[in-house]
């Protein structure tokens, strides 16, 4: 059979095995699409059906979160934890609470979270989890009612050599302190290496809050300077507002870009003379508002809920907000307008029909599990300090960072020409992310 049949029968058995998953779908897609290429090359891989244990989680656990309002009415929330694979480490992937989040949101996160640990060349597995909990709106008070609950159940099955939880949208500092106090009380331990992304005088690590964002721009950095470009000048659109997106933004004007647009789920605002950072991060990170308050308060910039932030002209783009943000018709415009670089800040930020017209249209693209990789580089940064009962300086682990990215990019860029396909940075990802793991399956047997 050839590996061509032999790929669509398994994907087809996959879509039956995993019904009503379509975001877990097309990230599988996309990656077997860029193991075909492998699998000619290297048959070896396709034994011990690698494959497919590779497409199927080690565990996934679904539980129930009930909890207690302001008030005192008792709310039902539903919690996971797929922990997807741990054949290079401890499970790594950090925790979502927002309202769309389910099983499929889930696995496809973890299984994304496999390849992009591999690439950082750090010992970490793949995993994610989190809640249809909907923190917006809701009082402190609430929100750690919520996280001790919900580390009620988590906390018997995460640890610091078994599964490392940490942040992801809806999950910032705040949260990772109520879960981590909970998860004190229960183990009745201080294992710092059980969470990362923990506050600076209880075992966090300096640059873990920039780590993805900065490291974003450090990819883009590296994926520009192949084709002689630069930041310098750029004009950059970042979506998004949150924890990636503000230190993307940070990072891109340090460098000397002009970040023209950002944005939240309600609407964008147009920044044409760049971003007031220090404002932005007042107004989402202590003031906890929305972006509209941007506008209101700076000059020159302006709020629209009509149309698209993809619509403005730059020369490059960051999609740092969520899933399926970006879509075919939105990566067209782009490139009409003379966009030649898109790194995803986010997980899966772009369509399959985007990244064909990125394709086609000769924009360079870095997806996700290589460009974002910076967060969780920093998360295994900050467990070596846990376990060495150290903390290392901001312009140390910012170097360490920096190195990590451009060590991605060039094994990425590697491995995509290796394997004949120069430039194109989704099959480089894919298959320098999937053979160290895949080499590690095969060492260790049928488990
Ligand atoms: P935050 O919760 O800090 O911010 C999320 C941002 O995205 C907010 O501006 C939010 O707007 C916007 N957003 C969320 N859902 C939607 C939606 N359905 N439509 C439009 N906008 C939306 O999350 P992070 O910044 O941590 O995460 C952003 C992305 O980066 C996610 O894809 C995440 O998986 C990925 N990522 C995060 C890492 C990290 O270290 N935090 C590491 C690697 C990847 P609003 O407030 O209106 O909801």
């Amino acid at each position: 059979m050839s590996i061509e049949t032999q790929v669509s029968e398994y994907y087809d058995k996959l879509l039956q095995r995993n019904a009503g998953e379509p975001e877990f779908h097309q990230a599988v897609a996309e990656v077997l699409d860029s193991l075909k290429i492998v699998l000619e090359k290297d048959p070896h891989y396709a034994d011990y059906s690698l494959i497919q244990r590779l497409c199927e989680p080690e565990r996934q656990l679904i539980f129930r979160v009930p909890w207690v309002d302001d008030e005192g009415q008792v709310q039902v929330n539903r919690g996971f934890r797929v922990q997807f694979n741990s054949a290079l480490g401890p499970y790594k992937g950090g925790l979502r609470f927002h309202p769309s989040v389910n099983l499929g949101i889930v696995k496809f996160l973890g299984f994304e979270q496999i390849f992009k640990n591999s690439l950082t060349g750090l010992p970490i597995g793949g995993g994610k989890g989190g809640s249809d909990f909907d923190p917006k709106g809701k009082s402190d008070a609430e929100i750690m009612r919520f996280c001790q609950s919900f580390m009620t159940e988590l906390y018997r099955h995460i640890g610091e050599y078994r599964d490392v939880p940490a942040g992801d949208i809806g999950v910032g500092g705040r949260e990772i302190g109520f879960l981590f106090g909970q998860y004190r009380r229960l183990a009745n331990q201080h294992e710092s290496g059980v969470l990362t992304g923990k506050g600076l005088t209880w075992g966090g690590s300096l640059v873990r809050t920039e780590a993805t964002g900065y490291g974003a721009v450090y990819f883009t950095k590296e994926m520009m300077a192949a084709r002689g470009a630069s930041l310098e000048g750029a004009k950059v659109i970042v979506s998004g507002s949150g924890n990636v997106a503000i230190y993307a933004i940070e990072k891109a004007q340090q460098m000397g870009a002009t970040v023209i647009a950002f944005s939240d789920s309600s609407g964008w605002v147009h920044t044409p003379n760049g971003v007031d950072v220090e404002k932005l991060k007042d107004i989402k990170e202590v003031r906890r508002e929305r972006v509209s308050a941007y506008a209101d308060e700076v000059e020159g910039a302006s709020y629209h809920t009509d149309g698209s932030i993809w619509d403005l002209p730059c020369d490059v783009a960051l999609p740092c907000a969520t899933q399926n943000e970006l879509n075919g018709e939105h990566a067209a415009t782009l490139a009409d307008n003379g966009c030649k670089f898109v790194a995803e800040g986010a997980n899966m930020p772009s369509t399959a029909e985007a990244i064909e017209v990125y394709r086609e249209r000769g924009i360079h693209f870095g997806p996700g599990k290589a460009a974002n990789a910076g967060g969780v580089a920093t998360s295994a940064l900050e467990m070596q300090q846990n376990a060495s009962r150290d903390s290392w300086s901001f312009e140390y682990t910012d170097d360490r960072l920096q190195k990590i990215m451009s060590g991605i990019f060039k094994n990425v860029a590697k491995t995509a020409k290796e394997y004949g396909h120069e430039g194109d940075y989704v099959i480089g990802a894919n298959i320098a992310g999937f053979k160290k793991v895949a080499d590690a399956m095969l060492a260790q047997g049928v488990i």
